[in-house]
Formats: structure tokens, C-alpha cells, sequence
């Protein structure tokens, strides 16, 4: 397998095969992200993507249940292209059960109808998106590149062509400056998408990222914990999306929080409650990126 720099991954696919089809981010303006920022983005030749793919299949063939398609935007390669490579891993891997990729909005507006349509088809059955907040002003601090609108029309579009969303946000991301509109804001885009998935980082301290300096000059200020509480309190308070699987497990983040919207809402806030009165929240110590 021909890895090229770090790899990184959603969470919920540490049991994955990952293999790059990319390499880095095409973007790769956000300035609180580190991923890709030692790498220059390129579309890996798909007969060295395939090569992976045997390789795997030789190693660990019936083992494979889920396969991520890296690095951190996947989705633009050419649909003709990802479609061969879907049909190739459905084929290779018998117990094959999922298969998703990082997708930013950018590469889900570029792409028509028809054709996320035949990469659903073709099995790919979930995109990862990058929301990190719904308000404006914060997306345009962190140089999202993209405005809360064109967030909205991609997840729906999304949607509607039968592909599962998954959204991530981040806690903090407007500093103790702009908790509540990155909470209320945040909430609304949610409502507005209704995402089969939605999870929570937490914006952490890091020397390497272009955030760095508004952190370290004030501008930025981070959150403690009982603002993180604060600020989820908020988003939950005005988040109307029934069904979307909620997370908050990072390991960034200071209270580990789960539950499926609507429903689970009164509880999350009683437990957000009890976090709040015992103090009970994950050492600074144990946090990570
Ligand atoms: S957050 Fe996503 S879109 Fe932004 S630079 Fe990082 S990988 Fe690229």
C-alpha cells in the first residue's frame, strides 16, 4: 500500500481500509486545519489506486467490511473515474458493507444531480462534509471558501440524490467572541440540511495552524469548558432535525455527548445539566487533535 504523508480519517472509520485516491486537500485554506498543509494536492493515477486495492484484497480480502476512499476531498476526483473505482472494490472485497469519503462543498455543488446519482449507485453511500459552522462571519474568519448558503444547497443536494450526510462542526470555532451565533447559526444550518449524522470537535490550541495567531493575540478567544457547555446548550436548544444521529465523542472534545434529534434533546440538555453542576468534564491532559 503506497501511503503519502499522514493519513487522516473520520472517527467512525477506525475499522476502515483507507486507501488515497487523493493526495492533501484542494482547498486547503482553513486556518484551523493542519491535515494536509505539508502536502501539494494531487489525484493519485487510478491504476496505482486500483494496485492498493489488490494488495488489500490479497492481505485482508473477506476481513473488509468498510472502506474510506482519502485524502481530504475525495469527492472531486471525475465521477467516471470514482465509478470504476466503486465498481472495482464492490467486486473485490465479498463482505464489502459501506463505502464513504471526505466531500467538501465545493465538490458536491460541482457535481450534477445525475452524477452523485450514479455514485450512489455505484455504492458510494456516504459523504463526510465539513460544516464547522453555520454562521457567516466565522466561516469567513476561518476561510471556509464556501458561505453558509452553498453549505445548505450541498447537504440537501446530497440528500436528495440518496447519498448520507455527515456533518462535522466545531465547538468554538467563533471563540467566546461569537458563542452564540456560532451555536444558534450553526443550528439552523443543521435544521436546514437534516443530516443522517452530525458531530462535534473542539476548536484546541495548535502552534501549527494559521488560527494560531488570532488565538494567541486575543482576537480568538478559546473556549473553557462550561463555554463549550454553554455553547452546546445553545445549538441544542435550536437544532430542529428529527432523526440525525447526533455525536459529540471526539477526542477533542470536553463532554462526551450522544443521542438521535429530536428525541434525545431534553436528556442531552439534563445531562449537559449534571456535566455542568459535578464538573465532570475530560482533562485538558487527555485531549487530542
Ligand atoms: S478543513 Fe477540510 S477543506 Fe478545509 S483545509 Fe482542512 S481538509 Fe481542506
Amino acid at each position: 500500500m503506497q501511503y503519502e504523508g499522514t493519513v487522516y480519517r473520520p472517527p467512525s472509520e477506525a475499522r476502515s481500509l483507507i486507501v488515497q485516491v487523493t493526495v492533501g486537500c484542494a482547498h486547503n485554506t482553513c486556518t484551523f486545519c493542519t491535515m494536509y498543509k505539508d502536502k501539494k494536492f494531487k489525484v493519485r493515477p487510478i491504476e496505482d489506486v486500483l494496485a492498493d486495492f489488490d494488495e488489500a484484497a490479497m492481505l485482508y480480502g473477506g476481513h473488509i467490511r468498510r472502506i474510506f476512499l482519502a485524502d481530504g476531498d475525495a469527492l472531486i476526483v471525475k465521477t467516471d473515474i470514482l465509478v470504476q473505482i466503486l465498481n472495482y472494490i464492490w467486486k473485490k472485497f465479498p463482505n464489502l458493507e459501506r463505502v464513504t469519503a471526505y466531500g467538501t462543498t465545493q465538490d458536491i455543488l460541482h457535481k450534477s444531480e445525475n452524477e452523485l446519482k450514479c455514485l450512489k449507485e455505484a455504492g458510494l453511500d456516504m459523504v463526510y462534509m465539513g460544516i464547522e459552522s453555520g454562521d457567516p462571519q466565522v466561516l469567513k474568519d476561518v476561510k471556509k471558501g464556501v458561505t453558509r448558503e452553498q453549505m445548505i444547497e450541498a447537504g440537501q443536494k446530497l440528500k436528495s440524490c440518496g447519498i448520507l450526510c455527515s456533518a462535522t462542526l466545531i465547538s468554538g470555532l467563533g471563540g467566546r467572541q461569537r458563542l452564540r451565533e456560532h451555536a444558534v447559526a450553526s443550528a439552523t444550518l443543521i435544521s436546514a440540511i437534516k443530516p443522517d449524522y452530525v458531530g462535534f470537535l473542539t476548536l484546541m490550541m495548535d502552534r501549527e495552524a494559521p488560527i494560531y495567531s488570532r488565538i494567541v493575540s486575543g482576537e480568538l478567544e478559546l473556549l473553557n469548558p462550561e463555554d463549550v457547555v454553554e455553547e452546546m446548550k445553545l445549538f441544542l436548544q435550536n437544532v430542529d432535525s428529527d432523526g440525525t444521529v447526533f455525536r459529540s465523542n471526539h477526542a477533542s472534545n470536553y463532554v462526551i455527548l450522544k443521542g438521535t434529534l429530536n428525541e434525545d434533546i431534553p436528556s442531552m440538555l439534563d445531562y449537559l445539566d449534571q456535566v455542568e453542576q459535578q464538573g465532570k468534564y475530560r482533562e485538558e491532559r487527555w485531549r487530542r487533535f
